[in-house]
């Protein structure tokens, strides 16, 4: 199956960006109406600050604590730290931070 970005399907569509508010007038996708959606300058603006699935392109390797702790909300194993267990904190492991973050 040949992917030609020129002959890619666009939707036409009536909307403003939800970040800048610049008017769009086609989608490469089917907007659902439930989330919003961006302008071509934020969207790649917007994928540029996420790091794309290992591909990390910005500077210095974080650098990681080895511990040997459990997470205090899961129990889970976690074996390494992007800073240095002061001890009088619980630590979380990564799925249970970033579900706490989420909220
Ligand atoms: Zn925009
Ligand atoms: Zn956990």
């Amino acid at each position: 199956m040949a992917f030609d970005n020129s002959t890619r399907q666009m939707y036409d569509v009536d909307l403003s960006c939800g970040k800048c508010g610049t008017h769009i007038s086609q989608l490469p996708f089917q907007p659902s109406g439930d989330r919003p959606v961006y302008c071509n300058e934020c969207n790649r603006a917007y994928r540029q600050t996420r790091p794309s699935g290992g591909g990390r392109s910005f500077g210095a390797p974080r650098q990681m604590y080895q511990v040997d702790l459990t997470c205090a909300q899961c129990g889970g194993k976690i074996t390494e730290l992007p800073f240095q267990p002061t001890g009088d904190k619980p630590v979380y492991c990564r799925e249970c931070l970033r579900a706490r973050r989420d909220r």
